[in-house]
């Protein structure tokens, strides 16, 4: 059993200490003395690690507190302070004269991943992180300050979600109208706060000695066995075998609706009966957790339990609250912290298929020496996660209901399905708008907007003028706050999918080899972990085509 989340506790760094501990651990490399550096170095980044992702925690849980908020802020202040002691000692590491030793040491793949690190920071550009961190904030606070009347409440955008699913046509309808007119009212700072993230990030691009963002963004997500144009080619993919799929079942979806057109608020309610819901509150599906978890396997089992036991969930929706969820983690104590806001929707059954998907790979690789191994880049940590949203389907009536497991899993399938156009979108997106950094808020939505016809053709917003322009993209936090992030979830899809199909031929082995996958945390780059797990790198060709046959036939489209 962990210690509780109550007892974990971290020190403050201030520039002084951080100073006087980098200065000492550079002395025990002027000793000689590497691996005591590299253990001791480890330690800190552990215990700096602690502190910030605490700090970020708090002030999610009670955006209203100002403490709270102080501290938040000083965090963002100090980052790069952090990031440019990291990053001299990474330098140093790297140029030392045994370099096998230190990759004996610290991990042969850590070095690869600190020689990516290096190149995306130099002390010129501390004040434009800085500046691109308060841009975010910025774009955060716009998104929470909305207050949104609808069915005779006030809600704010992600109280908006079960509007958005109504069974009711004219309470979609409604929920978008009202949806976008909020993003129409703050349409300039909208616009100016992703115009002013484009050209700083270019900027920081360009004394990095970049031409453009897009090789900086890709260095920023620690990749380094694909690049942009295996990135392109998978978005091909998506376009020619999944595209012309959700046509079909929206297609299908209409006709059986009896509707003229398929509108956009029409889209995210897949199930003619309605999308299920969970079947019981927030404590209900606690307990319900407990019994899916031992189902499935009996890791899983122990380590929920401990979670839920000793404090490391947050789940129920408070008004001071931050929206959304997340999983962090507390790297000294070994123990991940899962946050989310229910709202009574399936997105509440996702705490326990997805993110603790991501708790239970964070906690089975707290072992691993390196701190840069605890968590993997980001489109194999989403495997993780969207993999045990696929492999808990036979065991999701717990959380739904014997009656409606077969509907959940099928809307499930969907949903999965028809994220891929959208999510390869935002990604092409991305790379269109660092290519033309110069574009005009206006030229960007026109971007978006023949993008979205390319991708999801069917899309069709009615008289919603804003998106109908262009202007979806900006209700995509990534997209402001996480650049390049996105296309992670569309490559960890296809590994989730051909986990499904496993599990389908052998159960128990799907889950062995998914339990051991998340044993290997971050220790290898993507493509390395996909082998390791038997799975086929979403690059190659027809693999995409294969994964989604298998939804196909399910699905009977
Ligand atoms: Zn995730």
């Amino acid at each position: 059993m962990s210690i509780p989340f109550h007892a974990i506790t971290a020190e403050t760094p201030t520039p002084d200490k951080l100073a006087a501990c980098y200065a000492a651990l550079n002395a025990r490399l002027d000793e000689g003395d590497m691996s005591r550096a590299v253990a001791e170095w480890e330690q800190t980044r552990r215990a700096v690690e602690q502190w910030s992702a605490l700090t970020h925690l708090r002030f999610e849980q009670d955006t209203q507190d100002e403490a709270r908020k102080a501290a938040q802020d000083y965090r963002d202040e100090l980052a790069p302070t952090i990031t440019n002691h990291e990053t001299s000692f990474k330098t140093r590491l790297l140029a030392h004269s045994n370099r096998d030793a230190v990759a004996r040491t610290a991990g042969a793949h850590a070095l690869r991943l600190w020689e990516t690190d290096i190149t995306t920071f130099s002390p010129e550009i501390e004040n434009d992180l800085q500046a691109e961190s308060k841009l975010q904030s910025r774009y955060v606070a716009l998104l929470a300050s909305a207050r949104i009347e609808i069915g005779g409440k006030t809600v704010n955008l992600s109280g908006l979600a079960p509007y958005q699913q109504s069974p009711d046509r004219r309470i979609r309808h409604q929920a978008e109208q009202a949806r976008w007119h909020f993003f129409s009212a703050n349409a300039a700072a909208f616009d100016e706060i992703y115009d002013s993230l484009v050209k700083l990030r270019t900027r920081m691009a360009r004394k990095l000695g970049f031409g453009s963002f897009t090789g900086l963004g890709y260095r920023r997500m620690r990749r380094m066995d694909y690049g942009p144009a295996d990135v392109a080619a998978y978005r091909e993919q998506v376009r020619l075998h999944v595209t012309p799929l959700v046509q079909r079942f929206h297609e299908r979806r209409r006709e059986q609706e009896g509707w003229d057109r398929l509108h956009a608020w029409d889209e995210p309610m897949v199930d003619a009966q309605g999308n299920v819901e969970p079947a019981g509150d927030e404590s209900f599906l606690r307990a319900q957790a407990q019994g899916m978890f031992e189902a499935m396997n009996g890791d899983l089992a122990a380590f929920y339990q401990d979670m839920n036991e000793n404090g490391f969930l947050d789940l129920d929706n408070r008004p001071a609250k931050a929206p959304g969820g997340f999983c962090t983690s507390f790297p000294s104590a070994g123990m991940p912290f899962i946050f989310a806001n229910f709202n009574g929707t399936h997105h509440d059954i996702d705490v326990f298929t997805h993110e603790m998907g991501h708790a239970f790979q964070n906690y089975r690789s707290r072992h691993l020496a390196s701190f840069d191994y605890l968590w993997p880049t980001y489109e194999s940590a989403e495997i993780h996660s969207m993999s045990l949203e696929h492999l808990a389907y036979p065991h999701i009536a717990r959380m739904v209901g014997e009656e409606n497991a077969a509907r959940y899993r099928r809307m499930h399938l969907i949903q999965s399905i028809a994220f891929l156009p959208y999510g390869v979108c935002v990604d092409h997106f991305q790379h269109e708008v660092y290519a033309n950094p110069d574009a005009t808020p206006a030229e960007r939505h026109a971007m978006w907007k023949k993008l979205e016809a390319l991708y999801m053709p069917w899309r069709n917003w009615g008289d919603l003028a804003y998106p109908a322009r262009g202007g979806r993209w900006q209700a995509q936090g990534h997209i402001y706050s996480a650049p390049f992030y996105y296309i992670d979830y569309t490559l960890a899809e296809c590994c989730a999918l051909q986990f499904w199909v496993k599990s389908r031929e052998d159960y128990a082995k799907a889950l062995r080899d998914y339990v051991a996958l998340c044993g290997l945390g971050g220790s290898k780059p993507f493509l390395g972990l996909v082998q390791a797990a038997g799975l086929t790198s979403p690059f190659q060709p027809g693999v995409l085509e294969g994964a989604v046959k298998a939804a196909r036939t399910v699905l009977g489209l």
